[in-house]
């Protein structure tokens, strides 16, 4: 068995990774995250465990690096059920006498995570901002406005890990052993399972995981407003977000919902377009690489948390930014 954890004075322990899959494909999160376990343990060997069957020719290819993936291809793994999905991570941390769980934040292991954790009798610390050390990680607190370095009471550990744009240095030429794994004869004291499931309708690109994100909130105005956003977003190549006020109209599902009660994106490009940045919004975009806003009022919190700023009316602003971007997409 390796023995694969970076503690201080570079020395290893024993850690299992969760790579994700949706609709047959792997999840972006969980790939970033197993790509900078890779970077941080300078080649030491990593275990993981896919949980589902992923679809398409090499649909493996782009995890690199060294280490084992075990993948458990059952076809009854493709949607996400927590009874199964427990399981099979639960038998194979045991087997190997794991000690530490990695996930990625995601909302499959927001409802895991926990659950896990009782079961294996294992501390939670969710939401790191980093990869854990010496079983610490740091975590950001009220809202990003403070960090703190949490330590596992136990001997076992589980760490969700929130998204970063801090881009990837990949040394190609390594790829992990992949061993197939079965489901493991299911216990009295598994995880329930999932009764009915209901798929919200999102973007294109789920917020979470696209590289360019624009957001609207009460400032756009409705729902029409958002017409503008969308169209500036396919420009961009990327998708649209959401203040919790624009959702709570009604003006955006709650699939597009940035922050404390939506979701952690960690864009290269983020825009805020008629966003006041209250500390609840802003915890979902500490991750984000380039954030620039625009706001009619100079005074709005959120330009203290971007790198570039326009006062102005979304209105007369974004038929102007989306026009030259036309013209700069035409000369390229
Ligand atoms: C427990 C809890 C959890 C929460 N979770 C979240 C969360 O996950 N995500 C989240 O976003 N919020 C969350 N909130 C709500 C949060 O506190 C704010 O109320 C919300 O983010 C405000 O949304 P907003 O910026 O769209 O609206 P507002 O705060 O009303 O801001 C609208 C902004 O638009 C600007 N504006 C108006 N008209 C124009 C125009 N024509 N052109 C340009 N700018 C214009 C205004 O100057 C203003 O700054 C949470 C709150 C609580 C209590």
């Amino acid at each position: 068995m390796s023995d694969n954890t970076i503690g201080s004075e570079g020395r290893v322990h024993n850690r299992l990774m969760v790579l994700e899959q949706r609709e047959g494909v792997l999840k972006g999160a969980s790939v970033d995250l197993w790509h900078r376990m890779q970077m941080e343990c300078g080649g030491s060997e990593l275990r993981a465990v896919l949980l589902g069957p992923v679809d398409g020719e090499n649909p493996l290819g782009q995890l690199l690096g060294s280490g084992v993936i075990h993948h458990a291809g059952d076809e009854r793994l493709r949607e996400y059920d927590p009874r199964l999905y427990g399981a099979v991570i639960r038998s194979l941390f045991e087997g190997e006498g794991c000690s530490e769980l990695l996930f990625a934040d995601t909302a499959l292991s927001r409802d895991l995570a926990p659950a896990l954790s009782v079961r294996l009798g294992a501390s939670l610390l969710s939401g790191c901002s980093a990869l854990p050390r010496d079983r610490s990680c740091s975590r950001r607190l009220y809202s990003g406005a403070a960090e703190g370095n949490f330590v596992a009471a136990s001997s076992r550990a589980i760490f969700t890990i929130s998204p970063s744009s801090i881009p990837l240095e990949l040394a190609t030429g390594t790829v992990p052993e992949v061993l197939p794994l079965a489901i493991p004869a299911l216990r009295g004291d598994d995880l329930p399972s999932i009764v009915r499931q209901v798929v919200m309708q999102v973007g294109m690109v789920d917020v979470a995981e696209a590289a360019v994100v624009v957001a609207g909130g009460r400032g756009m105005g409705g729902a029409e407003g958002f017409t503008l956003l969308e169209e500036l977003a396919f420009l961009l190549g990327g998708t649209v977000g959401a203040s919790r006020t624009a959702v709570d109209e009604g003006w955006r599902p709650h699939g597009e919902q940035i922050g404390q009660t939506g979701k952690l994106i960690a864009p290269r490009l983020y825009i805020a377009c008629g966003i006041s940045g209250a500390v609840q919004h802003l915890a979902g975009i500490s991750g984000a690489g380039t954030v620039v806003a625009i706001n009619s009022d100079p005074h709005a919190p959120i330009f203290e948390a971007t790198d570039f700023g326009l006062v102005g009316n979304v209105g007369e602003v974004l038929p102007d930014f989306i026009a030259a971007i036309r013209d700069f997409l035409k000369m390229q």
